[in-house]
């Protein structure tokens, strides 16, 4: 390849973008220019199979005839007011998602990172007015191996070395603990203590399920001591784990949902915060904002998400198709793979020691038309869009078995 003199159309596009773009990512090489539910094509003409969909940005598959729809009509209509001034698709959007939630009220937002840093935000505020702490004592728990987004603060409480090191100081007020150690937790609780921030299924991580009875655990302990707790559900929510959200699985309730990447149908960045008046109550005007949160066609895509989740069916699709591939997972070559996690349409396979990276894993299922990203060295994450039909998975699952047995 090297020694042909005419770069291919994607050698050459990556060569333009590697010119002129931060090198923050390490992208696979693959350069897609169109896409339709589960299926992304190339500009080298290629179909590709999206078995990550943006990091369950896009649980609903590429450019869904009813988001797109969504957004197509509120084009023509108004796009942006600012929060200065209310617009008519406003209310509609709020009560839809406040409703899945189950919560009194949102505070929307654009990225998954904005609303991590809202929520945060919102539990110190809630812990001076409301629980009493003495003026900048609040703290915050955390879990080792998090993934909230990559703000100053967000980084600063990570304890992945990359997103961490090199980027202080950072704001105090956080203490990690092992992930899914509950005496770990109790015993980091403190007087100061506002909230516990936890991603139900740590994705990033390598899609890390918790022991059973975490979530519910996190739970007792927050009432027992009047702590809020804050879940992330930007990447295990909206349907990816076949339920609303992860927190189901243990009919567990936070007290403030976090929700980003599936809320914008892979169309628009969109995030809130969700959470009853007695803490959504603590914000006034002023004391938080942004210039796109909320806008008419985040609004629009998001309460159209909402709709779509209500019937269940995109739930039960995750839930079922999620079965069928786990199976699938279960039988691929035993030396491989060391542990397959997850839940739903989401899988992390964690590869035997001795094996190739992850990374070299993703390039042969790139060759071979499915597209998979590593989370960490070790792991391979599949999350495909929830659309993905069952002949789909099974042909996935079977590239990634050959992808395994080829040779060095
Ligand atoms: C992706 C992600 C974020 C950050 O979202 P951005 O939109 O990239 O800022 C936060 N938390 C979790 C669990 C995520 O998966």
């Amino acid at each position: 390849m090297s020694s042909d003199p005419a770069p291919t159309p994607t050698d050459a596009e990556l060569a333009r973008a590697d010119a002129h773009s931060a090198r923050n990512y390490h992208p696979l090489p693959v350069v897609l220019e169109t896409a339709s539910g589960a299926w992304a094509r190339g500009v080298d003409g290629i179909d590709y199979l999206d078995m990550l969909a943006g990091y369950s940005a896009l649980n609903f598959g590429h450019r869904h005839p009813r988001l797109v729809g969504a957004v197509e009509r509120q084009l023509g209509r108004l796009t942006l007011t600012s929060r200065a001034f209310q617009h008519s698709v406003f209310a509609d959007f709020c009560e839809a998602v406040s409703g899945l939630c189950g919560k009194d009220a949102v505070l929307p937002m654009n990225t998954g990172a904005e609303a991590v840093e809202t929520a945060l935000k919102l539990a110190r505020r809630w812990g001076y007015d409301v629980k009493g702490v003495e003026p900048d004592r609040a703290e915050i728990i955390t879990f080792d191996g998090n993934f909230h987004g990559r703000t100053i603060a967000i980084v600063g409480f990570s304890t992945d070395p990359d997103a961490h090191d090199g980027f202080g100081p950072y704001p105090p007020g956080f203490r990690t603990v092992p992930y899914g150690d509950i005496a770990a937790v109790a015993a980091a609780v403190t007087a100061n203590t506002v909230a516990i921030l936890l991603e139900p299924i740590q994705g990033e991580a390598g899609v890390l399920v918790p022991p059973d009875g975490f979530l519910a655990a996190v739970r007792a302990l927050c009432d027992e001591h009047g702590i809020l707790m804050l879940a992330d559900e930007i990447q295990s929510g909206l349907g990816r784990t076949g339920e609303t959200f992860a927190c189901d699985h243990e009919q567990v309730v936070p007290d403030v949902y976090i929700l980003g990447k599936a809320l914008g149908g892979g169309i628009l960045p969109v995030s809130v915060v969700a959470a009853d008046w007695s803490v959504m109550g603590v914000i006034g005007p002023g004391q938080h904002g942004s210039t796109f949160g909320g806008n008419p066609l985040a609004c629009v895509v998001g309460t159209e998400v909402v709709r779509m989740l209500e019937s269940g069916e995109f739930q039960r699709r995750s839930r079922e198709l999620g079965e069928y591939m786990h199976s699938l997972l279960a039988a691929l070559p035993v030396a491989a793979v060391a542990q397959v996690r997850g839940r739903g349409l989401w899988a992390g396979v964690e590869l035997a020691a001795g094996q190739p990276s992850a990374r070299i894993i993703c390039e042969r299922l790139l060759a071979r038309r499915v597209l998979a990203k590593d989370a960490h060295e070790g792991t391979i994450r599949l999350a495909p869009p929830l659309v993905i039909e069952r002949g789909e998975i099974a042909w996935a699952v079977e590239q990634l078995a050959d992808s395994l047995r080829e040779e060095r």
